[in-house]
Formats: structure tokens, sequence, C-alpha cells
């Protein structure tokens, strides 16, 4: 049997919901993602959550909240997925892109402040809590402040991640999770959107759905006439479904549980990988919840007979299923070839881009599933040393 990277956890009470949901008659916006919006609200302790049909359209939607066009800079890190920084270009504006620290493989917060201070009309600053460990917050959110820009934090890993104690989705002006299938927890396609500040929030539910100045589900319910709105802005189709809503409302209940199955496999990974050529991953904070979203090996290439690519066909002869977070942007032709980045400029993402190996860490594996990673990963470690 072959281990997938990743699988998601679902049970009859998510399907139940879901075809609830399909005999309701209602699909699309209605009840369920109000429930969901509210439920979530509650638990990242927020005063908003939109519920959005991806985290991409809400980092876009979140941009372009806070005022962010063209002639504007967004800071961003080049170890992401591409979404973070596609959004920034979606507005016309340009990413400015920075480094990582070495060991936990977040955003430089040094490397932010020169790019601060080194370019003017920066609008944003955009975090991204790597692997579902917080960004430094607490410093990044001392420079927003200093230099008078916007935080929006990628926080598609990071359910649920603390800083210093506090759930990430209330630390900045917005944040973003995603749902999408492997995620922490999944909806299929979606994400959340979560803010304290009353007119973010009421730019980006109007600009979540073609710019009408009530959502779908007011319209069908409130004492107005239904087929009266108005628009205001030309606005996007990012709304989340009901069919999607249902899945995550349970999903959310089991959001800790699912964390504490990750760092379980986290711990045992640890431990059997300890005295082996290769690094695991740095803990910032002992005390903060890690979400765990991704295991990250470093291979110590210059104790292998084999590279990463190699390692990585092997697992998958001997029946697991591995990936790579990322391929930074710097090395992905739009990016390198428009804003003229290289190796150079990102020395600790390039460095360590050539010897990451993410590991199945996903709820449902079953122990069996974990020893049977240990022994392919191990054993590989072992055969190919030099
Ligand atoms: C998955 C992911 C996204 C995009 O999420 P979608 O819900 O698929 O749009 C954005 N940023 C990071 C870091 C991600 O891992």
């Amino acid at each position: 049997m072959f281990i997938p990277y990743s699988r998601p956890a679902l049970d009859d009470a998510e399907i139940n919901e879901v075809v609830e949901t399909l005999k309701s008659g209602w699909l699309t916006t209605g009840p369920k993602v109000a429930q969901f919006e509210n439920d979530f609200k509650h638990y990242v302790n927020c005063e908003y959550a939109l519920a959005v049909n991806s985290a991409t359209s809400g980092l876009h939607l979140a941009l372009e909240a806070i005022g962010v066009g063209p002639g504007d800079k967004v800071i961003t890190t080049v170890h992401t997925f591409t979404a973070t920084a596609e959004v920034i270009r979606y507005l016309g504006a340009e990413p400015i892109f920075v480094d990582i620290e070495g060991d936990s493989f977040n955003i430089d917060v040094s490397a932010i402040e020169k790019a601060l201070e080194n370019n003017q009309n920066v609008k944003a600053i955009m975090p991204v809590h790597y692997a579902g460990q917080a960004a430094n917050m607490t410093d990044i959110i001392k420079l927003a402040k200093r230099y008078n820009v916007r935080i929006v934090e990628d926080a598609a890993h990071a359910l649920p991640t603390t800083h210093n104690g506090q759930l990430v989705g209330a630390l900045s002006d917005v944040t973003v999770f995603s749902f999408y299938a492997n995620k922490t927890i999944t909806t299929g396609e979606g994400g959340m959107i979560t803010t304290n500040d009353p007119e973010l929030a009421a730019r980006m539910k109007i600009m979540r759905l073609h710019g009408i100045n009530r959502d779908a589900f007011d319209r069908f319910t409130s004492t107005k006439p239904s087929w009266h709105y108005e628009i205001v802005a030309p606005g996007f189709k990012y709304n989340m479904m009901d069919m999607c809503a249902a899945l995550g409302i349970h999903q959310l209940k089991k959001a800790k549980r699912f964390q504490e199955e990750r760092a379980s496999i986290a711990e045992r990974y640890n431990l059997a990988f300890s005295e082996l050529p290769v690094t695991t991953p740095f803990i910032v904070n002992k005390s903060d919840i890690h979400a765990w979203h991704i295991y990250v090996l470093q291979l110590h290439l210059d104790e292998l007979m084999i590279g990463r690519d190699e390692f990585i066909a092997k697992m998958a002869e001997c029946g697991v299923g591995a990936s790579v977070h990322y391929i930074p942007l710097h090395r992905m032709p739009y990016w390198k070839e428009n804003f003229n980045l290289t190796d150079k400029m990102f020395p600790k993402s390039s460095l360590i881009s050539d010897c990451i190996v993410s590991l199945p860490n996903f709820q449902s594996m079953t122990d069996d599933e974990v020893s049977k990673v240990i022994d392919v990963v191990s054993s590989l470690l072992v055969e190919n040393k030099k």
C-alpha cells in the first residue's frame, strides 16, 4: 500500500452534513456558511470572519481592502507558494521579496526592515507562517507600526498556531486561512479571512460578491424584497458554498485533535531521525502551538551519496509519498525573470531549497504508516551515507 503525502480526514459527520445541505435545496452561500463563519470567529476570537472560495481569493480581497494598487509595494518571502505573491500582481502592485531565517524558514524580520528602509510606497507586509509555525509577529507588528504599513498574514498552514500564546487569526490587520484539500482542515476548496477592523471587513464582504452591498444570504432572509440590491464596486465572485461550509463546520471542531495527531507524528519522526544525517524541524518557542501542517527534513547532502530529488524518487519506489515546500519563488520563471531575482539575493532560501523534503504527516495516518515512513527514510539515509 502506497502512503500518500497527504490524505483528508472526513467521516460521517461531514458526509451527513453535506447530504443534509444537498437535501435542503440551498447549495451556495447560506445558513451553513453563516454558521461556519460564526464558529470560526469564536474559535480564533476575532471580530469578523469571512468565508471565501480559497485562501488566494482571501489574500486578494485583503490587499484590495487595504488599498493596494499600481505603484504600491508589498513585502513578502520567496519561500512560499506562489499564491502569496500573485495576489500582489492581481492589483498591479510590486512584490518586494525578502529572504527567510535559516532555521525556522519564516520571513527574516531584519530583511523586512531593510526593505522598508530602501523602498518608497510600501503598503503592506505579508508574512507566511511557514509549515504552521508562527512568524515573528511581535517584531513584524512593531515594524509595521513604525513604518505605517499594514499586515496581511498568510495563515494557510496555521490552524491552529499560536504566537506567544495567542492564536494566529487576531494578531494583525488581516489573516487568511486555507481549507484546500491537503491543509490542516479542509472544505475541498475554501478559505477564511479574519480581522478586527470593521472597515476592512465591510469592504472585503462587498468585494467578495460582485460589489453587492448585501450578501446573498441577507438578500434572501431580510425583509426587503430579494431583488433589491446595489452595486457599489466591480467586485469578485469569491463566496464559499454551503456544501463546503458543511465540511468546515465539522472539520473546525476537530482542528485541535488533528493538530495533536500531527504533533505526535512529528515527535515520532524527531526521535527516529535524531542520529541520522538530517536536521529535524527547528522550534522557535516550545510553549507555542505549531500546527505541523508540514514536517520538513533537511538532508545533509554533504554526508550523502544522493541528492534530494533522487531521495524522493527512492522514497516513492519504497511506497512513501513526499513533497517539497517550496521550490522558492526566485527560482520560478515568472518571478525570476520579471523581478530579476537570483539565488544570491536569497542565500538562506537557496541553501535549504536543494535539501528539504516534506514527509507525510496528516491526521488520518495510522501508527503503522508512520512506522513505515520512518523505516523507509532511515534505511535510505543509512544505505546512501558516504
Ligand atoms: C495553500 C496555500 C495558499 C493558497 O491556498 P488556496 O486555498 O489553495 O488558495 C496560499 N499560501 C500558502 C502558503 C499555501 O500553502
